[in-house]
């Protein structure tokens, strides 16, 4: 009877790998301990496991995820041909150094493409880990596949959030230590508002860190989607009106408009969740907009949802930021939108809280005439 070429040993005596393998392809029970095969098919790694003849004799879902490629389509055939590796300078990697075809026994990285379903090269990282005989022939080998685009924009975002947040941890922690220091001075007297001022702006410091610590943390939570919802019949109006006069609290440069019509439908939603995307949207428009004028925000309803739009008259956004202004970390490349301090957070944060909703968010805008947020939720129905 034909074998399974999946359930094939790699050279002479079954390795645990292929055991498990044949036990899920026979129906045995399930192990319930995680035994190889389970940690290969959960993998975000491709993995390829290739036999004594170079046959492909493993190709993991992240493989197929990567290629395109079905894994039945590709077991028991050569591992040139499927992956047809190319190395950075676009030689054929497989036909001159590949260290499964020379037998080098050990660990070998590469940086390469190799071709997908569609016809299209993927820039990846190979890892060979190569098994050979004492008189040097191919016992085994696995390769490691890492998409390198996936790789860069992790190191990217890596080196932004040092950047962004050591610069802005490093503001607030050296005036809280310089006021401090002052204070302590032995040979100085201070007169007790100047005590008073400095113990405020320490104050005002500390919670600065405070709250880029805690969205920190929100982001990082929301991002491992561990934050979860708590829906209820809300007013937008009134959160709306809530959040205006909280933030105008603190601010005299802007009037703050709020209007919906009488009729506003009510939605479904969070509403600590959907309080912090209009206090975000509405503390951008104060930050952006330094000459003052008027921040609004204006409710109305399309089909079957609810638009709120948060206006300024402020610096702008360029065609190019525009499309990435909702993106982790970005910020605004041009000097006027650096001068105003922030981490690239809180559009990133309304825009997962929003899509958690189950509604949209975007932004118009025009370099010093003013931008125009708008996000919408769905409305509630009875039924
Ligand atoms: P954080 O919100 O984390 O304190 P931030 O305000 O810089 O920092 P976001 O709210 O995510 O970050 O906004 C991202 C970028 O989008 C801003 O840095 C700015 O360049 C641009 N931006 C956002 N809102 C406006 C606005 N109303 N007017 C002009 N530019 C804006
Ligand atoms: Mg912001």
């Amino acid at each position: 009877m034909a074998q399974d070429p999946r359930t094939q040993p790699v050279s002479g005596h079954q390795t645990p790998l292929f055991e498990a393998e044949r036990a899920t392809a026979t129906g045995s029970p399930q192990r319930i301990t995680p035994g190889p095969v389970t940690v290969i098919t959960h993998s975000a790694d491709g993995i390829v496991g290739l036999d004594a003849n170079r046959l492909i004799r493993v190709f993991n879902p992240a493989m197929e995820r990567l290629t395109g490629l079905e894994r039945g389509s590709v077991l028991g055939r050569p591992c040139h041909e499927v992956l047809q590796v190319l190395d950075i300078q676009g030689s054929r990697l497989c036909d001159t150094v590949c260290p499964v075809a020379r037998c080098d026994s050990g660990t070998f990285d590469v940086e390469g493409t190799i071709a997908t379903s569609n016809g299209q090269k993927l820039a990846v990282d190979l890892n060979y880990s190569v098994l050979c005989s004492r008189t040097g022939a191919l016992k085994a080998a696995i390769v490691n596949v890492r998409d390198l685009g996936q790789l860069h924009q992790v190191n990217h975002i890596r080196s932004v959030l040092l950047a962004s947040v050591s610069h802005e941890l490093q503001t607030p922690i050296s005036i809280i230590k310089a006021y401090a220091n002052t204070l302590a001075r032995a040979d100085a007297r201070w007169s007790e508002e100047t005590v008073r001022d400095k113990l405020k702006a320490i104050e005002e410091e500390s919670d600065r860190l405070s709250r880029l610590v805690t969205r920190l943390l929100y982001t990082s939570r929301l991002e491992a989607g561990a934050v979860s919802l708590n829906p209820m019949v809300i007013d937008l109006a009134k959160e709306a009106q809530r959040v205006a006069l909280r933030l105008a609290e603190t601010d005299e440069t802007h009037e703050i408009l709020v209007s919906f019509p009488g009729d506003f439908p009510p939605v479904m939603g969070d509403p600590e969740k959907v309080d912090q995307v209009l206090m975000n949207l509405i503390e951008n428009a104060i930050k952006f907009s330094p000459q003052g004028g008027p921040v609004t925000v204006e409710g109305s309803v399309s089909g079957d949802e609810v638009l709120v739009t948060i206006a300024d008259q402020g610096i702008g956004i360029g065609a190019r930021d525009r499309e990435h202004v909702f993106d982790l970390f970005y910020r605004a490349s041009d000097s006027t939108a650096r001068q105003f301090p922030g981490t690239g957070l809180g559009l990133h944060i309304c825009r997962n809280l929003v899509h958690a909703h189950g509604g949209r968010i975007w932004v118009d805008s025009e370099p010093g005439v003013g931008s125009r947020f708008t996000f919408t939720l769905p409305i509630r129905h009875d039924d």
